[in-house]
C-alpha cells in the first residue's frame, strides 16, 4: 500500500494549529494529499463555499483550478521548485506549498482565497451576472475576502514552508520509526519461521540416523518454503573438482524433485572461484553481478532466475558442494537473516552428509571386522599380525598357533626373530613389505617350537586396526608342496624307468624276430609279450597323460548308465549292479568319473584272480552321492589303505603273479574325487575283498 501523509501525522492536531494560523494570521489553509482528499481545510471564504462551488459555472472554474493544481501535484515539477502561486479561475489568489518527506511528495499546503489588491468589482459583478448569482450577495461576500500586501504573504508563505518543512520532518520521522517498525515485524516473523525450521530439522531422526535422501529433500523443501524461493537445491563437486553435480533440487511451484545436472567448473571461472573460497554468495541481481553473468545464458535466463544465494556446504572440513536458492521472479535483497538461515540448512545437510558417510565407514568396517575375524579364525591358512617397528607379534590365529607349535598367548609374546630361521632377510622383507604396500615371499624358512625349520609361502599386507599401522602374514606351510614337487622329480625318473621296461622288453623281442628265424609257436609267444608289454605302455601313458592334463569341468552324470558300461568287459567274474531308483543326476565331470570307475573296475578284476562277483552300486549319503565298487579279491592290508592312493606304490601278494599295473589307477581316482570336493577311500577285510567308496557333494559347485 502507498505510503499516505495521514498515516503520519496526526490530522486533528494538524487541523487545530492551521486555525489557530489562520487566526493569527488570516490566511485561509488547506491541506490536501496528491489524490484530492482534503485533510485540513480553515478559514474559507464563504465566496467560495456559497458560490463558486455551488454554482455549475463557478464549480466548473473551481474545479478547473483543482485539475491544475493535481497536475502540478502529480508531476515532480511542484516538489522540485517549492512554492506555487496562481489565480485561481474565479479571481482568488493561490499559494501552493509541496509537503516532500523522503524525497516523496505526499501532500500539498495552501494559502489562499484572498486577493492582493481590493477587488475589480466590474470583473465580479460581470462574473455574477454570468454565472447567476445574487450579485449583491456575491459583492458581500466578495468583500469579505482578506486583501494582503505581496509582502505579508510572502512572511505567511515563509512560515508556512517552514511549518510545512516542520511536518515533513516529523512525518519523515514518524515515517522512518513506521518503516523500521515495519521491517522489524516483517524480520520478526522470517527469524521465527526460520528457527521453527531450524529447530524441526534439527530434532529429525531421520537426518542423522536415517535415510539421507529424505532428510536432503526435507532440508530442500524447508529452505524453499521457509523463504519463499522458487528452486533450492544442493550440488556436490566430483572427486577432483572438475564438476559440480546436482545431487537434488526442489521446485516450490511444483513441488517436485530432480537430479543430475552437470556443470564444468572451467566454464564458469569468476562463480567457482567465489565459491572455492568459501564464500557465501549473495546475487541480488543476477543479471548485473560480474560472479553470475557467466551462468546468464546457459542456466539462469531459461529458468527465469533473478536473484541467487549460494552457501558453501562443507564436508570433511572443506567446501563440498553448495546449496544453492535460486529465485525466480523480480530481483530479491537477500536479507542477512536469510543468509544466515541458508548458512544454517547447509550446515544440516553437512551433518546428514557426515552421518551417511559416519554410517557407511561403520558398516564397511562392520564388515571387515567380520571378514578379518572369519579370516582370523579360519582353520586354513597361518595368520600373524605384527607391529612392522618393533617386530613383536600383536596377534595371531588358532592355525598359526597350532602351526608353530605354540599357545595364542604363547605366540604374542614373541618376536618374529624367534620364528625366523633367516632373521635379517626377514627385517628386509618387512621393510619391502612396508614401502610397497604389500609382498608375496615365495620361499622362506621358519623355525616352530621344537627347533624344527621348514619352508613357507608368505602373502604380506598393510592394515589399520585401532589406529595402527600393522603388518599381517598370511603364511602357507609348503612342506608338503615341496615334498611333491621333489615327487614329481622322482616321477619322471620312475617313469622314465617304466617306460624303459617295457620298450627294452618290445626292442629286444622284435629284434630278435627280425634277426631270427623262429618257429611260428615261439613266434607267438614273443610276439605276445610285445603285445603285453605294449599295452602296459598305453596304459601307463594314459594315466600318466590324464593326471597330467586334468582340468575341472562339470556336466551331469548318470551313474547307472555308467555301470551298464562295463559289463561287457567282465568274462570271469559276475557284475552286480546296484542303483536304487531315485538317485538323481550329480553335478560331476562326467568323463573324470567314468574314468575313475574304470580304473577301479579294472582293479576289482585285476586284485579278484579267482573271480566272484563284482558290485558297483551309488546311493545317497547325507548331502553326498556314493559310489562303491565291491570286489571279493585279495583285499587290502590295514596299514596300506592310505598308502595305495599314493603315486607308484605296488602291493606284493604271492596270489598274483604277474599282474601288471603302473601304481598310478587309484592316485588318479584320489585327483578326481578331490577335484570334485570330495575323497575315496577303501574299506577291505582281507581276503574277503574291499570295497572302494568315492563320494562327491550333491550340491552344485559354487
Ligand atoms: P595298479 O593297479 O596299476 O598297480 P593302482 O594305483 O590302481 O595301481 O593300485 C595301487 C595298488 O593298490 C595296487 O597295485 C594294488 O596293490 C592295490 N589295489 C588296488 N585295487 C585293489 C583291489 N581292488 N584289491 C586289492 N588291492 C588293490
Amino acid at each position: 500500500m502507498p505510503l499516505r501523509f495521514s498515516d503520519l501525522v496526526d490530522i486533528p492536531t494538524l487541523h487545530r494549529v492551521m486555525e489557530s494560523l489562520w487566526r493569527a494570521s488570516g490566511l485561509s489553509a488547506g491541506v490536501l494529499e496528491p489524490d484530492g482528499t482534503v485533510l485540513v481545510a480553515t478559514g474559507t471564504q464563504r465566496i467560495c463555499t456559497e458560490f463558486h462551488c455551488r454554482h455549475p459555472e463557478g464549480g466548473r472554474r473551481c474545479r478547473q483550478s483543482e485539475g491544475l493544481t493535481r497536475k502540478l501535484m502529480e508531476g515532480s515539477w511542484l516538489a522540485e521548485e517549492g512554492t506555487f502561486e496562481y489565480v485561481c479561475r474565479n479571481g482568488l489568489v493561490e499559494v501552493a506549498i509541496p509537503i516532500v518527506i523522503e524525497k516523496r511528495h505526499l501532500a500539498t499546503l495552501f494559502l489562499g482565497q484572498f486577493l492582493y489588491r481590493p477587488p475589480d468589482e466590474k470583473f465580479f459583478r460581470a462574473q455574477a451576472v454570468r454565472c447567476g448569482y445574487d450579485e449583491e450577495k456575491y459583492l458581500e461576500a466578495l468583500r469579505e475576502v482578506p486583501v494582503f500586501s505581496h509582502k505579508k504573504v510572502m512572511d505567511c508563505v515563509a512560515f508556512n514552508a517552514s511549518f510545512a518543512g516542520l511536518l515533513a520532518h516529523l512525518g519523515a520521522q514518524k515515517l522512518k520509526w513506521t518503516e523500521a517498525e515495519g521491517s522489524l515485524i516483517e524480520r520478526e516473523k522470517r527469524l521465527r519461521l526460520q528457527n521453527e525450521a531450524i529447530l524441526r530439522l534439527g530434532t529429525l531422526r531421520s537426518l542423522t540416523e536415517g535415510d539421507f535422501e529424505l532428510a536432503t529433500r526435507e532440508i530442500l523443501e524447508t529452505t524453499a518454503r521457509t523463504l519463499d524461493v522458487e528452486r533450492v537445491g544442493i550440488w556436490l563437486f566430483n572427486r577432483n573438482r572438475s564438476k559440480i553435480r546436482c545431487f537434488s533440487l526442489f521446485e516450490l511451484s511444483g513441488g517436485k524433485s530432480s537430479s543430475g545436472m552437470e556443470l564444468k567448473v572451467g566454464d564458469y571461472p569468476a562463480y567457482f572461484a567465489t565459491i572455492e573460497k568459501d564464500r557465501t554468495l549473495t546475487v541480488h541481481d543476477v543479471y548485473t553481478d560480474p560472479r553470475t553473468v557467466e551462468l546468464r545464458d546457459c542456466y539462469l535466463h531459461p529458468r527465469g532466475i533473478t536473484s541467487m544465494l549460494d552457501v558453501p556446504v562443507r564436508v570433511n572440513g572443506k567446501v563440498g558442494g553448495i546449496l544453492c536458492c535460486e529465485h525466480v521472479g523480480p530481483v530479491r535483497q537477500w536479507s542477512l537473516d536469510e543468509q544466515n538461515f541458508v548458512s544454517s540448512m547447509a550446515d544440516l545437510f553437512s551433518l546428514a552428509l557426515e552421518g551417511k558417510n559416519r554410517r557407511r565407514a561403520e558398516d564397511a568396517l562392520r564388515e571387515s571386522e567380520a571378514k578379518y575375524r572369519l579370516l582370523f579364525t579360519s582353520e586354513s591358512d597361518a595368520i600373524i599380525i605384527f607391529d612392522p617397528e618393533t617386530l613383536r607379534v600383536v596377534d595371531v590365529n588358532p592355525a598359526a598357533a597350532r602351526l608353530y607349535q605354540y599357545t595364542r598367548k604363547e605366540f604374542r609374546r614373541l618376536h618374529l626373530g624367534d620364528i625366523s630361521a633367516e632373521p635379517d632377510k626377514f627385517r628386509e622383507r618387512v621393510r619391502e613389505t612396508v614401502s610397497r604396500d604389500g609382498l608375496r615371499i615365495p620361499l622362506a624358512y621358519h623355525r616352530k617350537r621344537d627347533g624344527d625349520v621348514f619352508p613357507v609361502e608368505i602373502a604380506s599386507g598393510l592394515f589399520f586396526w585401532k589406529k595402527r599401522r600393522l603388518l599381517v602374514g598370511i603364511v602357507r606351510d609348503i612342506t608338503e608342496r615341496q615334498a611333491i614337487a621333489r615327487m614329481k622329480d622322482e616321477m619322471l625318473s620312475g617313469v622314465s624307468h617304466e617306460i624303459r621296461t617295457p620298450l627294452t622288453a618290445m626292442i629286444g623281442f622284435t629284434q630278435f624276430l627280425l634277426d631270427n628265424d623262429t618257429d611260428p609257436e615261439k613266434q607267438r609267444e614273443y610276439l605276445a609279450v610285445i603285445l603285453r608289454e605294449s599295452e602296459r605302455l598305453q596304459e601307463l601313458i594314459e594315466n600318466l597323460l590324464s593326471l597330467q592334463r586334468f582340468r575341472a569341468g562339470f556336466g551331469v552324470l548318470d551313474l547307472h548308465e555308467v555301470a551298464h558300461l562295463f559289463s561287457p568287459t567282465l568274462e570271469k567274474h559276475r557284475l552286480v549292479i546296484e542303483c536304487p531308483p531315485g538317485l538323481g543326476p550329480v553335478f560331476c565331470d562326467e568323463k573324470k568319473i567314468r574314468q575313475a570307475l574304470i580304473n577301479l573296475l579294472s582293479n576289482a578284476v585285476k586284485y579278484s584272480p579267482d573271480g566272484g562277483s563284482i558290485t558297483i552300486g551309488t546311493r545317497t549319503e547325507g548331502d553326498s552321492a556314493l559310489i562303491w565298487v565291491q570286489d571279493e579279491g585279495i583285499g587290502v592290508p590295514e596299514d596300506s589303505r592310505e598308502q595305495i592312493f599314493d603315486r607308484f606304490v605296488r602291493l606284493w601278494h604271492p596270489a598274483l603273479g604277474k599282474v601288471g599295473g603302473t601304481g598310478l589307477g587309484l592316485p588318479l581316482v584320489k585327483e578326481i574325487a578331490a577335484l570334485h570336493r570330495g575323497r575315496v577311500w577303501v574299506e577291505s577285510a582281507p581276503s574277503k575283498g574291499s570295497i572302494f567308496c568315492i563320494s562327491i557333494p550333491l550340491s552344485p559347485p559354487g
